[in-house]
């Protein structure tokens, strides 16, 4: 019977494509494979013995990669297919066409300038003209955006634009690198402007200083090649998502949290999308999102990075790119996998019945959860000023902080006593519910978790919120703390 070898694997078997095995069952090709090719076995097994994640055994067009199946025996007829899942796809096309390539000229500065890319054969004259020819949104100039929007201006990308309605603050400047202390309060999208024409002036910026919506998207991305995704927060992304999977334009996404980072490619030529993955966002309050849970420095330096890298390598037309794949890194212990990401055939916006057409129709708040919904009852709160009053009038009050340790390590609320949110059911015997309890958290959204989750355990006790959290009532407590204690 017949192996078929994937490119990336064939350096362990001697470059062969394809391998006459004696028939059998899966573990007994597996078995001919590893003897007749020494070299098979690292490439196939990991440490423990067992076939590593990223390669996929098909039978026909039949998945039989978990072991349980390697039993059964097969017919002299059929087919073994050895597919690494960076190997999925089909061999790489430029997304910007021959016309568009053959219109742009260089000059001599360009030429030096862009010397190190025109050595590469891959990417070679053709190639930095496919570069000069492409326009790209970045949207998002944070984290992920600030070596996004370097590189690719470095790279030599003829028009990119930028999305954010933020302003630079300090905290932003741990890692978002492409802002300095002197664009403290200025828009994002003009700090990146600057950068941006620092490093190459003749590149075509576009600066969008707003809120990306249902109602102006489509006028954002429409007619741009390709879309990359460096937001922070659920409904962007699923609205960058369907947008792109409406209008064809292929997404680069990325991710950060902590020390871990994905990158992947969507909808690229009716390939997969966001939803493919994950149908759904968790529930608000129950992750920490990126800006509540931090992110070590350079860990968007490097998932950036990729995702610069991957939208070269898409409007180069060169390599073997992620689609139809998710990367995942995990900074503090170096590991990264490629994990499959398959088609999903009930999904809403890609599937056989799709059900979203337009994103203006699309409720984003909803499906995030990030609306009241009309029988839960509305979370009662205080200003950061109003909780100061109450505070200084020595109002008869319990306050709860349910940060993390480290969280409450940075900045201690005076009077709080501190009972994490995974404990407060538990716990709720400590509360007196002949007083008013305010709940507090960093940025006022855990808090509301909490309070919810108080009043599924049956706490019947007047409960309020801090609004904006501890980050919003910072100035209030470094002025008031030495009374307060
Ligand atoms: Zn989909």
């Amino acid at each position: 019977m017949k192996v078929y070898i994937s490119a990336t694997l064939r350096g362990f078997f001697e470059r062969n494509a394809v391998i006459e095995a004696p028939e059998g069952t899966i573990r007994d090709v597996l078995r001919f494979l590893t003897d007749e090719y020494p070299e098979a076995a690292k490439g196939l097994y990991d440490g423990d013995g067992k076939l590593r994640n990223f390669i996929k055994i098909y039978v026909g067009d039949e998945d039989r990669t978990e072991a349980d199946k390697w039993y059964k025996p097969l017919n002299a007829d059929d087919e073994i297919l050895l597919l690494p899942a960076i190997a999925g796809g089909a061999p790489s096309d430029s997304i910007i066409s021959d016309e568009r390539r053959k219109e742009v000229a260089f000059d001599d500065k360009e030429i030096e300038r862009f010397g190190k890319h025109l050595l590469l054969r891959d990417i070679g004259v053709k190639g930095q003209k496919r570069i000069k020819a492409a326009k790209v949104v970045v949207i998002g100039a944070g984290a992920l955006g600030s070596p996004v929007i370097q590189y690719l201006a470095a790279a030599g990308v003829g028009t990119i634009k930028v999305v954010d309605f933020d302003e630079v603050s300090l905290e932003n400047l741990q890692s978002q690198v492409i802002h300095t202390t002197r664009d403290i309060n200025r828009p994002k999208v003009a700090s990146a402007k600057d950068k941006v024409k620092n490093i190459n002036r003749n590149i075509v910026f576009e600066a969008e200083n707003t809120e990306l919506t249902a109602d102006n998207i489509v006028q954002v991305i429409e007619g741009y090649d390709v879309v990359i995704d460096c937001t922070d927060n659920y409904k962007a992304r699923y609205l960058i998502n369907d947008a792109c999977a409406l209008y064809g334009i292929p997404l680069v996404f990325g991710a950060i949290y902590q020390y871990e980072g994905q990158v992947g490619i969507f909808n690229l030529d009716g390939g997969p999308c966001y939803r493919c993955q994950f149908p759904a966002p968790p529930e608000p309050g129950l992750v920490p999102s990126c800006a509540e849970g931090g992110a070590i420095s350079p860990l968007p330096g490097i998932i950036g990075s990729i995702q610069a890298n991957e939208a070269l390598k898409l409007i180069i037309g060169i390599g073997e790119h992620l689609d139809g794949k998710l990367l995942t890194i995990d900074s503090l212990y170096l590991h990264s996998k490629i994990l499959k990401v398959n088609k999903n055939r009930k999904c809403p916006i890609c599937g056989a019945e799709p059900s979203i057409f337009k994103v203006e129709d699309y409720d984003y708040e909803d499906f995030c959860g990030l609306k009241e919904s009309e029988n839960e009852i509305p979370v009662e709160g205080f200003t950061p000023e109003e909780l100061a009053k109450r505070i200084e009038n020595g109002d008869p009050m319990m306050i709860i902080d349910v940060r993390e340790p480290h969280e409450r390590a940075i900045l201690r609320f005076p009077h709080a006593v501190v009972i994490p949110i995974g404990q407060l059911a538990r716990r709720k015997n400590e509360l007196n519910p002949d007083q008013d309890t305010i709940f507090i958290c960093k940025q006022g959204k855990r808090s509301i978790l909490a309070i919810n989750t108080l009043r599924e355990a049956g706490y019947t006790g007047p409960m309020y919120n801090l609004k904006g959290g501890i980050d919003a009532m910072k100035d209030i407590i470094f002025s008031h703390e030495g009374a307060w204690l």
